[in-house]
């Protein structure tokens, strides 16, 4: 029987990653922690900031846990406005949910994310091994959390397993201050005033994927079986990659009046502009049978249905 506890559970990913995990394997076998308490946990909740790792090991024990997975970050917009402080949180935070599985044996997931590219990498179909010089803090962080989880793993035993996420697109949470925030926005405004101002340019292409096919991927991977894996930390996973133009001509296809215009901030477009345009899933794809559902298309058409929904209801 699984028992999993989660820090920065009420977060993008976290809040959907709680329901699905309670889905699977029960509702009490699926701790939520976050430094923030929100009313929506349903199910076993604990306040904690990653930066306490004693507070973290005793909850971990208490609870009898046997998988952790640390979601707790500042991510990279937010990262870039703020540093140090994202190097204290990102790096302190993942070393102490590291450390706390070390003692406890625990299974261990963290997400990983395209910002571990930079400029120097390969931009088109990007490999899984291959350059990793990013220039954005939050790249930094994610380059050296691969190599931390790899190292806890080759030093250790410990089960680390870990994935490159693009952006992430859903209709539950909000995104937290990511680059890719926009592929989420568009579809608010979408149904909300019919047209949208884009900070990203104009043929500025990232990889996305939407969020019922990233929660199936942390499932599937902490699943796998460990024989199989010859990488770990982290895989590349994506289900589509497109620019602005595209994701406003496949709204359009909903919604024929729908209107784009751009006003382009020079923060978030440098860091689009330093990750690749598309990246290569192959391995993960071979390893543990990585498979996303969802292209664009689709996507779209169930990102409008469920928010005319619920922006119809709170009105
Ligand atoms: P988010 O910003 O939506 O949520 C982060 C959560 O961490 C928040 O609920 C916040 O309250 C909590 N938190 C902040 N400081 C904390 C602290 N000191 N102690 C405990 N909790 C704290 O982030 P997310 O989008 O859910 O991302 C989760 C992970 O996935 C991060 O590692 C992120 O880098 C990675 N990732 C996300 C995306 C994406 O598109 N969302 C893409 C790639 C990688």
């Amino acid at each position: 029987m699984k028992k999993i506890m989660i820090t920065g559970a009420c977060g993008q990913i976290g809040s959907e990653l709680v329901a699905k995990l309670r889905d699977e394997y029960g509702k009490e076998n699926v701790l939520a922690t976050d430094i923030r308490e929100v009313s929506m946990q349903a199910g076993p909740f604990e306040v904690l900031d990653v930066m306490d790792a004693q507070r973290m090991h005793d909850i971990a024990k208490d609870f009898g846990a046997d998988t952790m997975m640390h979601m707790a970050a500042l991510l990279s917009a937010t990262a870039e406005a703020k540093p140090l402080f994202a190097w204290n949180l990102n790096m302190g935070g993942l070393v102490n949910a590291l450390e706390v599985s070390r003692e406890l044996g625990l299974q261990f997931f963290t997400p990983s994310s395209i910002g571990a590219f930079g400029p120097s990498t390969p931009k088109h179909n990007t490999p899984q091994d291959t350059l990793q010089r990013p220039t954005t803090m939050y790249g930094v962080n994610k380059v050296a959390g691969e190599l931390l989880c790899d190292y806890y793993h080759t030093r250790f035993g410990l089960d680390t397993r870990g994935v490159r996420f693009p952006g992430l697109i859903s209709n539950v949470t909000p995104p937290g201050g990511g680059t890719t925030d926009y592929a989420v926005d568009i579809y608010y405004k979408a149904v909300q005033e019919g047209k949208y101002t884009s900070y990203i340019a104009k043929g500025s292409y990232m990889d996305m994927m939407y969020m019922p096919d990233a929660l199936q991927a942390i499932v599937d991977l902490m699943e796998a079986n460990p024989e199989k894996l010859i990488h770990r930390n982290a895989f590349n996973v994506t289900a589509m990659s497109f620019e602005p133009e595209e994701i406003a001509a496949t709204i359009r296809k909903q919604m024929p009046d729908f209107q784009m215009d751009y006003d382009v901030d020079p923060v978030r477009q440098a860091i689009a502009d330093s990750w690749p345009d598309s990246i290569d899933a192959s391995a993960a794809k071979e390893e543990w049978g990585f498979k996303a559902k969802y292209d664009l298309d689709a996507m779209t058409i169930d990102m409008l249905k469920k928010l005319e929904k619920k922006i119809s209801h709170s009105a």
